[in-house]
Protein backbone atom coordinates (compact mmCIF):
# COMPACT_ATOMS: atom_id res chain seq x y z
CA UNK A 1 0.00 0.00 0.00
CA UNK A 2 1.48 3.10 -0.86
CA UNK A 3 -1.64 6.01 -0.20
CA UNK A 4 0.36 9.11 -0.06
CA UNK A 5 -1.89 12.23 1.48
CA UNK A 6 -1.21 15.24 1.83
CA UNK A 7 -0.99 16.47 5.64
CA UNK A 8 -1.84 19.99 6.42
CA UNK A 9 0.15 19.54 9.76
CA UNK A 10 3.57 19.11 8.66
CA UNK A 11 2.60 20.92 5.50
CA UNK A 12 3.94 17.69 3.31
CA UNK A 13 2.74 14.64 1.19
CA UNK A 14 3.61 11.55 3.51
CA UNK A 15 2.88 8.47 3.37
CA UNK A 16 -0.20 7.00 5.18
CA UNK A 17 0.56 5.04 8.14
CA UNK A 18 -2.85 3.77 10.29
CA UNK A 19 -2.79 3.38 14.00
CA UNK A 20 -4.75 0.30 13.55
CA UNK A 21 -4.90 -0.79 9.69
CA UNK A 22 -7.67 -3.32 11.15
CA UNK A 23 -9.90 -0.45 11.96
CA UNK A 24 -9.14 3.12 10.49
CA UNK A 25 -10.68 6.15 11.99
CA UNK A 26 -11.78 9.22 9.80
CA UNK A 27 -13.92 12.01 11.09
CA UNK A 28 -15.27 15.13 8.23
CA UNK A 29 -16.76 18.12 10.00
CA UNK A 30 -20.25 18.28 7.72
CA UNK A 31 -22.77 21.30 7.43
CA UNK A 32 -24.47 23.41 9.33
CA UNK A 33 -28.17 22.90 8.86
CA UNK A 34 -29.30 26.78 8.28
CA UNK A 35 -30.18 26.42 4.78
CA UNK A 36 -30.35 24.14 1.81
CA UNK A 37 -26.50 22.84 1.21
CA UNK A 38 -25.21 24.72 -1.98
CA UNK A 39 -21.89 23.08 -3.85
CA UNK A 40 -19.45 24.50 -1.71
CA UNK A 41 -21.27 22.31 0.88
CA UNK A 42 -20.72 19.33 -1.05
CA UNK A 43 -17.11 19.32 -2.16
CA UNK A 44 -15.67 18.00 1.12
CA UNK A 45 -18.92 15.02 1.18
CA UNK A 46 -17.83 14.23 -2.57
CA UNK A 47 -14.32 14.16 -1.67
CA UNK A 48 -13.99 12.56 1.50
CA UNK A 49 -16.24 9.97 0.18
CA UNK A 50 -14.08 8.74 -2.46
CA UNK A 51 -11.52 8.42 0.42
CA UNK A 52 -13.57 6.53 2.27
CA UNK A 53 -14.23 4.09 -0.94
CA UNK A 54 -10.65 4.00 -1.55
CA UNK A 55 -9.30 3.19 1.94
CA UNK A 56 -12.13 0.30 1.58
CA UNK A 57 -10.45 -0.99 -1.16
CA UNK A 58 -7.25 -0.76 -0.09
CA UNK A 59 -8.15 -1.93 3.43
CA UNK A 60 -11.14 -4.18 3.84
CA UNK A 61 -14.73 -2.95 3.64
CA UNK A 62 -15.43 -3.36 7.13
CA UNK A 63 -11.81 -1.41 7.88
CA UNK A 64 -12.95 1.92 7.68
CA UNK A 65 -15.17 4.03 10.72
CA UNK A 66 -15.73 7.04 9.37
CA UNK A 67 -17.96 9.59 10.68
CA UNK A 68 -19.41 12.98 9.31
CA UNK A 69 -21.07 15.31 11.74
CA UNK A 70 -24.58 17.57 11.48
CA UNK A 71 -24.38 20.75 12.97
CA UNK A 72 -27.44 21.36 14.26
CA UNK A 73 -27.67 24.18 16.75
CA UNK A 74 -25.45 27.47 15.90
CA UNK A 75 -25.85 30.85 15.60
CA UNK A 76 -26.57 30.95 11.98
CA UNK A 77 -29.45 28.35 12.59
CA UNK A 78 -31.29 30.47 15.27
CA UNK A 79 -31.23 33.69 13.09
CA UNK A 80 -32.46 31.58 10.31
CA UNK A 81 -35.20 29.85 12.15
CA UNK A 82 -36.06 33.15 13.80
CA UNK A 83 -36.86 34.62 10.38
CA UNK A 84 -38.51 32.15 8.99
CA UNK A 85 -40.71 32.34 12.65
CA UNK A 86 -40.29 28.16 12.96
CA UNK A 87 -38.12 26.32 15.76
CA UNK A 88 -34.77 25.79 14.89
CA UNK A 89 -35.89 22.26 15.36
CA UNK A 90 -38.52 22.83 12.64
CA UNK A 91 -35.74 24.23 10.56
CA UNK A 92 -33.08 21.73 11.11
CA UNK A 93 -35.56 19.00 10.02
CA UNK A 94 -36.34 20.81 6.96
CA UNK A 95 -33.21 20.76 5.57
CA UNK A 96 -32.12 17.89 6.73
CA UNK A 97 -34.34 16.48 4.74
CA UNK A 98 -33.21 18.20 1.38
CA UNK A 99 -29.42 17.23 2.21
CA UNK A 100 -30.23 13.68 2.67
CA UNK A 101 -32.15 13.95 -0.54
CA UNK A 102 -29.08 15.69 -2.38
CA UNK A 103 -26.71 12.79 -0.56
CA UNK A 104 -28.76 10.09 -2.15
CA UNK A 105 -29.01 11.94 -5.14
CA UNK A 106 -25.29 12.16 -5.30
CA UNK A 107 -24.99 8.77 -4.58
CA UNK A 108 -22.79 9.54 -1.67
CA UNK A 109 -22.21 6.59 0.79
CA UNK A 110 -23.63 6.46 4.54
CA UNK A 111 -20.65 7.16 6.79
CA UNK A 112 -20.07 4.67 9.68
CA UNK A 113 -21.37 7.34 12.14
CA UNK A 114 -23.50 10.74 11.02
CA UNK A 115 -23.88 12.07 14.61
CA UNK A 116 -25.66 15.36 15.71
CA UNK A 117 -24.37 18.16 17.72
CA UNK A 118 -26.93 18.18 20.01
CA UNK A 119 -27.22 14.45 20.96
CA UNK A 120 -23.75 15.05 22.17
CA UNK A 121 -24.33 18.10 24.56
CA UNK A 122 -23.90 16.12 27.95
CA UNK A 123 -20.15 14.84 26.95
CA UNK A 124 -19.07 18.40 25.80
CA UNK A 125 -20.05 19.62 29.17
CA UNK A 126 -18.16 16.61 30.52
CA UNK A 127 -15.16 18.00 28.34
CA UNK A 128 -15.64 21.72 29.38
CA UNK A 129 -15.48 20.82 33.03
CA UNK A 130 -12.63 18.70 32.57
CA UNK A 131 -10.87 21.68 30.60
CA UNK A 132 -11.47 24.04 33.60
CA UNK A 133 -10.28 21.67 36.30
CA UNK A 134 -7.01 21.57 34.54
CA UNK A 135 -6.50 24.97 34.10
CA UNK A 136 -7.02 25.18 30.12
CA UNK A 137 -10.66 27.26 30.31
CA UNK A 138 -12.40 29.60 33.17
CA UNK A 139 -15.67 30.94 33.51
CA UNK A 140 -16.25 34.39 33.04
CA UNK A 141 -20.28 36.32 32.82
CA UNK A 142 -22.00 32.66 32.15
CA UNK A 143 -19.64 32.31 29.60
CA UNK A 144 -16.78 29.35 29.38
CA UNK A 145 -13.85 30.32 27.52
CA UNK A 146 -10.54 28.48 26.60
CA UNK A 147 -7.58 30.19 27.44
CA UNK A 148 -5.55 29.81 23.56
CA UNK A 149 -2.01 30.83 25.44
CA UNK A 150 -2.41 27.66 27.65
CA UNK A 151 -1.89 25.49 25.23
CA UNK A 152 1.55 25.65 23.54
CA UNK A 153 1.36 24.42 20.12
CA UNK A 154 -1.70 26.67 19.01
CA UNK A 155 -1.33 28.19 15.62
CA UNK A 156 0.96 24.86 14.27
CA UNK A 157 -2.47 23.79 12.23
CA UNK A 158 -2.92 27.24 10.51
CA UNK A 159 0.36 28.43 10.58
CA UNK A 160 0.05 31.35 12.44
CA UNK A 161 1.44 33.02 15.69
CA UNK A 162 0.06 34.08 18.75
CA UNK A 163 0.96 37.58 17.73
CA UNK A 164 -1.02 37.22 14.49
CA UNK A 165 -4.01 35.97 16.10
CA UNK A 166 -4.55 38.45 18.50
CA UNK A 167 -3.65 40.84 15.35
CA UNK A 168 -6.54 39.41 14.00
CA UNK A 169 -8.64 39.33 16.95
CA UNK A 170 -11.80 42.10 16.48
CA UNK A 171 -10.56 45.12 17.88
CA UNK A 172 -13.67 45.53 20.22
CA UNK A 173 -12.73 42.37 22.66
CA UNK A 174 -16.02 40.96 24.39
CA UNK A 175 -15.79 41.92 28.15
CA UNK A 176 -15.85 38.65 29.15
CA UNK A 177 -12.85 37.23 27.87
CA UNK A 178 -9.70 37.69 29.80
CA UNK A 179 -7.54 37.96 26.13
CA UNK A 180 -8.65 38.95 22.86
CA UNK A 181 -8.02 34.98 21.22
CA UNK A 182 -9.37 33.05 23.70
CA UNK A 183 -12.35 31.39 22.38
CA UNK A 184 -15.63 29.93 23.23
CA UNK A 185 -16.67 26.69 24.92
CA UNK A 186 -20.00 27.56 26.56
CA UNK A 187 -22.04 30.59 26.11
CA UNK A 188 -25.45 31.48 28.29
CA UNK A 189 -28.41 31.55 25.93
CA UNK A 190 -30.45 34.68 24.91
CA UNK A 191 -34.82 34.38 25.86
CA UNK A 192 -36.63 32.68 23.25
CA UNK A 193 -32.82 30.37 22.24
CA UNK A 194 -32.73 26.72 22.80
CA UNK A 195 -30.67 26.14 25.54
CA UNK A 196 -29.38 23.23 27.81
CA UNK A 197 -28.79 23.13 31.46
CA UNK A 198 -24.99 22.64 32.29
CA UNK A 199 -22.87 23.90 35.47
CA UNK A 200 -22.42 27.37 34.20
CA UNK A 201 -26.32 28.06 33.66
CA UNK A 202 -28.52 26.99 30.72
CA UNK A 203 -27.11 28.15 27.58
CA UNK A 204 -25.54 25.90 24.35
CA UNK A 205 -22.02 24.55 23.29
CA UNK A 206 -19.91 26.71 20.89
CA UNK A 207 -19.04 25.18 17.88
CA UNK A 208 -15.45 23.83 17.84
CA UNK A 209 -16.11 21.80 21.43
CA UNK A 210 -19.02 19.53 19.06
CA UNK A 211 -16.49 18.56 16.64
CA UNK A 212 -14.21 17.48 19.71
CA UNK A 213 -16.73 15.35 21.50
CA UNK A 214 -18.23 13.85 19.09
CA UNK A 215 -14.76 12.65 17.82
CA UNK A 216 -13.78 11.61 21.21
CA UNK A 217 -16.62 9.91 21.72
CA UNK A 218 -17.22 7.66 18.59
CA UNK A 219 -13.58 7.27 17.59
CA UNK A 220 -11.27 7.79 20.46
CA UNK A 221 -8.83 10.19 21.76
CA UNK A 222 -6.22 9.70 18.33
CA UNK A 223 -8.01 9.18 15.05
CA UNK A 224 -5.93 8.79 11.35
CA UNK A 225 -7.51 11.28 9.43
CA UNK A 226 -9.42 14.77 10.37
CA UNK A 227 -10.74 16.28 7.39
CA UNK A 228 -12.87 19.15 6.22
CA UNK A 229 -13.23 22.63 3.71
CA UNK A 230 -10.27 24.51 4.13
CA UNK A 231 -11.80 27.34 5.98
CA UNK A 232 -11.97 24.97 8.96
CA UNK A 233 -8.16 25.23 9.62
CA UNK A 234 -8.11 28.57 11.47
CA UNK A 235 -9.88 28.93 14.13
CA UNK A 236 -11.93 25.80 13.98
CA UNK A 237 -9.54 22.74 13.25
CA UNK A 238 -7.27 24.98 15.86
CA UNK A 239 -9.70 25.21 18.54
CA UNK A 240 -10.77 21.36 18.03
CA UNK A 241 -6.72 20.38 18.78
CA UNK A 242 -6.49 22.74 21.50
CA UNK A 243 -9.35 21.04 23.31
CA UNK A 244 -9.19 17.88 22.19
CA UNK A 245 -5.20 17.69 23.36
CA UNK A 246 -5.54 19.03 26.47
CA UNK A 247 -8.62 17.52 27.12
CA UNK A 248 -7.24 14.22 26.44
CA UNK A 249 -3.32 14.77 26.53
CA UNK A 250 -2.28 13.21 23.24
CA UNK A 251 -2.88 14.22 19.82
CA UNK A 252 -6.21 14.28 17.84
CA UNK A 253 -5.58 12.94 14.40
CA UNK A 254 -2.29 12.44 12.17
CA UNK A 255 -3.39 13.41 9.27
CA UNK A 256 -5.14 16.83 8.44
CA UNK A 257 -7.04 16.94 4.72
CA UNK A 258 -8.12 20.10 3.53
CA UNK A 259 -9.80 20.50 0.32
CA UNK A 260 -10.28 24.13 -1.77
CA UNK A 261 -12.50 26.31 -2.03
CA UNK A 262 -15.37 26.55 -5.35
CA UNK A 263 -15.53 29.66 -7.13
CA UNK A 264 -17.78 31.23 -9.75
CA UNK A 265 -15.45 33.19 -12.37
CA UNK A 266 -12.83 33.75 -10.07
CA UNK A 267 -14.71 34.96 -7.08
CA UNK A 268 -14.42 32.98 -3.98
CA UNK A 269 -17.74 31.47 -3.10
CA UNK A 270 -19.62 33.80 -1.04
CA UNK A 271 -23.51 34.28 -0.19
CA UNK A 272 -23.26 38.01 -0.16
CA UNK A 273 -21.93 37.75 -3.66
CA UNK A 274 -25.27 36.07 -4.67
CA UNK A 275 -23.50 33.50 -6.74
CA UNK A 276 -24.33 30.46 -4.35
CA UNK A 277 -25.38 27.53 -6.56
CA UNK A 278 -27.40 25.54 -4.28
CA UNK A 279 -27.27 21.41 -4.64
CA UNK A 280 -30.84 21.23 -5.10
CA UNK A 281 -31.23 23.68 -8.28
CA UNK A 282 -27.91 21.92 -9.81
CA UNK A 283 -29.98 18.62 -9.57
CA UNK A 284 -33.12 19.88 -10.94
CA UNK A 285 -30.98 20.63 -14.14
CA UNK A 286 -28.11 18.16 -14.40
CA UNK A 287 -27.54 14.86 -13.90
CA UNK A 288 -26.19 14.09 -10.87
CA UNK A 289 -23.06 11.88 -12.02
CA UNK A 290 -22.45 15.27 -14.31
CA UNK A 291 -22.17 17.45 -10.97
CA UNK A 292 -19.61 14.99 -9.49
CA UNK A 293 -17.23 14.96 -12.57
CA UNK A 294 -17.54 18.58 -13.01
CA UNK A 295 -15.78 18.39 -8.88
CA UNK A 296 -13.66 15.71 -9.79
CA UNK A 297 -11.56 17.26 -12.78
CA UNK A 298 -10.26 19.50 -10.41
CA UNK A 299 -7.81 18.17 -7.84
CA UNK A 300 -9.57 18.26 -4.33
CA UNK A 301 -6.56 20.91 -2.84
CA UNK A 302 -7.18 23.14 -5.64
CA UNK A 303 -9.93 26.24 -6.05
CA UNK A 304 -12.64 24.90 -8.58
CA UNK A 305 -13.52 27.50 -11.35
CA UNK A 306 -16.96 26.19 -11.38
CA UNK A 307 -18.89 27.26 -14.74
CA UNK A 308 -21.49 26.31 -17.41
CA UNK A 309 -18.52 25.29 -19.59
CA UNK A 310 -17.05 23.02 -16.89
CA UNK A 311 -20.71 21.06 -16.60
CA UNK A 312 -21.41 20.98 -20.28
CA UNK A 313 -17.65 19.76 -20.99
CA UNK A 314 -18.66 17.38 -18.23
CA UNK A 315 -21.96 16.30 -19.65
CA UNK A 316 -20.02 15.48 -23.06
CA UNK A 317 -17.79 13.04 -21.38
CA UNK A 318 -20.54 11.10 -19.50
CA UNK A 319 -22.93 11.03 -22.24
CA UNK A 320 -20.32 9.05 -24.27
CA UNK A 321 -19.08 6.74 -21.50
CA UNK A 322 -22.68 6.20 -20.45
CA UNK A 323 -23.58 3.54 -22.50
CA UNK A 324 -20.70 1.12 -20.91
CA UNK A 325 -21.39 1.82 -17.38
CA UNK A 326 -22.53 -1.20 -15.80
CA UNK A 327 -22.38 -3.05 -12.88
CA UNK A 328 -19.57 -5.82 -12.72
CA UNK A 329 -18.84 -9.06 -10.19
CA UNK A 330 -15.13 -8.40 -10.81
CA UNK A 331 -13.54 -6.37 -8.39
CA UNK A 332 -10.04 -6.05 -10.96
CA UNK A 333 -8.60 -2.25 -10.56
CA UNK A 334 -6.51 -0.71 -12.72
CA UNK A 335 -3.18 -0.22 -11.29
CA UNK A 336 -2.52 3.29 -13.25
CA UNK A 337 -5.71 4.44 -11.93
CA UNK A 338 -5.31 3.05 -8.08
CA UNK A 339 -1.56 4.85 -8.51
CA UNK A 340 -3.11 8.15 -9.72
CA UNK A 341 -5.42 7.90 -6.37
CA UNK A 342 -2.92 6.93 -4.03
CA UNK A 343 -1.05 10.08 -5.23
CA UNK A 344 -3.03 12.27 -2.63
CA UNK A 345 -6.41 11.70 -4.55
CA UNK A 346 -5.22 12.68 -7.76
CA UNK A 347 -8.92 12.94 -9.56
CA UNK A 348 -7.87 14.59 -12.98
CA UNK A 349 -5.50 12.23 -13.54
CA UNK A 350 -7.64 9.28 -12.37
CA UNK A 351 -9.94 10.54 -14.51
CA UNK A 352 -7.52 10.70 -17.48
CA UNK A 353 -6.55 7.12 -16.92
CA UNK A 354 -10.08 6.23 -17.13
CA UNK A 355 -10.63 8.01 -20.42
CA UNK A 356 -7.59 6.14 -21.50
CA UNK A 357 -9.62 2.65 -20.53
CA UNK A 358 -12.74 3.76 -21.96
CA UNK A 359 -10.99 4.55 -25.67
CA UNK A 360 -9.64 1.09 -25.38
CA UNK A 361 -12.92 -0.14 -24.33
CA UNK A 362 -15.05 0.87 -27.39
CA UNK A 363 -12.42 -0.80 -29.45
CA UNK A 364 -13.53 -3.96 -27.84
CA UNK A 365 -16.40 -4.19 -25.65
CA UNK A 366 -16.48 -7.59 -24.61
CA UNK A 367 -13.26 -7.30 -23.06
CA UNK A 368 -13.85 -8.08 -19.45
CA UNK A 369 -10.56 -6.91 -17.88
CA UNK A 370 -11.75 -2.90 -19.70
CA UNK A 371 -14.90 -3.65 -18.29
CA UNK A 372 -14.18 -4.14 -14.38
CA UNK A 373 -10.96 -2.06 -15.06
CA UNK A 374 -14.23 1.01 -15.92
CA UNK A 375 -16.83 0.63 -13.98
CA UNK A 376 -14.49 -0.30 -10.89
CA UNK A 377 -12.76 3.01 -11.47
CA UNK A 378 -16.02 4.72 -11.32
CA UNK A 379 -17.44 3.32 -8.70
CA UNK A 380 -14.61 4.25 -6.52
CA UNK A 381 -14.97 7.90 -8.01
CA UNK A 382 -18.47 7.37 -6.60
CA UNK A 383 -19.82 8.10 -10.76
CA UNK A 384 -21.93 4.58 -11.15
CA UNK A 385 -25.34 6.62 -10.65
CA UNK A 386 -27.27 4.90 -7.38
CA UNK A 387 -29.88 3.00 -8.96
CA UNK A 388 -31.55 2.02 -5.92
CA UNK A 389 -32.28 5.65 -5.23
CA UNK A 390 -35.19 5.20 -2.93
CA UNK A 391 -38.16 7.65 -3.19
CA UNK A 392 -37.97 11.07 -0.44
CA UNK A 393 -40.68 9.87 2.05
CA UNK A 394 -42.17 13.58 2.52
CA UNK A 395 -43.61 13.91 5.67
CA UNK A 396 -47.91 15.14 5.42
CA UNK A 397 -48.09 16.30 8.73
CA UNK A 398 -44.98 18.69 7.78
CA UNK A 399 -46.58 19.75 4.28
CA UNK A 400 -49.57 20.83 5.69
CA UNK A 401 -47.84 22.90 8.64
CA UNK A 402 -46.00 24.82 6.67
CA UNK A 403 -49.38 25.60 4.82
CA UNK A 404 -50.50 26.68 7.43
CA UNK A 405 -47.59 28.73 8.79
CA UNK A 406 -47.74 30.03 5.25
CA UNK A 407 -51.56 31.11 5.40
CA UNK A 408 -50.56 32.58 8.71
CA UNK A 409 -48.00 34.83 7.06
CA UNK A 410 -50.52 36.18 4.50
CA UNK A 411 -52.92 36.79 7.04
CA UNK A 412 -50.31 38.96 9.22
CA UNK A 413 -49.46 40.40 5.47
CA UNK A 414 -46.13 38.87 6.02
CA UNK A 415 -45.89 38.04 2.20
CA UNK A 416 -42.10 37.55 2.07
CA UNK A 417 -42.50 34.88 4.63
CA UNK A 418 -45.17 33.51 2.86
CA UNK A 419 -43.09 33.46 -0.80
CA UNK A 420 -40.29 31.54 0.97
CA UNK A 421 -42.11 28.85 2.09
CA UNK A 422 -44.04 28.30 -1.25
CA UNK A 423 -40.07 28.55 -2.50
CA UNK A 424 -38.58 26.17 0.27
CA UNK A 425 -41.42 23.90 -0.74
CA UNK A 426 -40.81 24.27 -4.29
CA UNK A 427 -37.16 23.31 -4.07
CA UNK A 428 -38.06 19.93 -1.68
CA UNK A 429 -40.23 18.63 -4.60
CA UNK A 430 -43.62 20.78 -3.35
CA UNK A 431 -45.88 22.96 -5.56
CA UNK A 432 -48.48 24.68 -3.79
CA UNK A 433 -51.74 25.62 -5.20
CA UNK A 434 -54.18 28.36 -4.27
CA UNK A 435 -57.87 27.70 -4.75
CA UNK A 436 -60.85 28.70 -3.83
CA UNK A 437 -61.18 26.25 -1.09
CA UNK A 438 -57.96 26.78 0.37
CA UNK A 439 -54.35 25.73 -0.38
CA UNK A 440 -53.59 21.84 -1.66
CA UNK A 441 -50.08 20.40 -2.90
CA UNK A 442 -48.64 17.95 -5.27
CA UNK A 443 -45.30 16.44 -5.82
CA UNK A 444 -43.27 18.11 -9.02
ZN1 LIG B 1 -15.82 20.32 12.91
Amino acid sequence: MSLRLYNTLSKNKELFKPIDSNSIKIYACGPTLYDNPHIGNFRPIIVFDILFRLLKKLYGEKSILYARNITDIDDKIITRANELKISTNELVKKTEKVYKKNLNSLSILQPTYEPKATEYISKMIEMISSLIEKGYAYVSSDHVLFETKKFESYGKLSNLSLKDIINGARVEVAEYKKNPEDFILWKPSKDNEPYWSSPWGNGRPGWHIECSAMTSELLGPTIDIHAGGLDLIFPHHENEIAQSTCYHECSMANYWLHNGFINFHGEKMSKSLGNITIVNDLLSKFDPTVIKYSILTTHYRQPIDFSDELILYSQNIIEKWRGFIKNTNSSDLDEVFVNALNDDLNTPSALMRLQQIFNELKKNPDNLTLISHFNNGLQILGLIPNFEEKELNLDKEYIENMIFRRQKAKENKDFDLADKIREDLQMEGILLEDNKSGTTWKKI
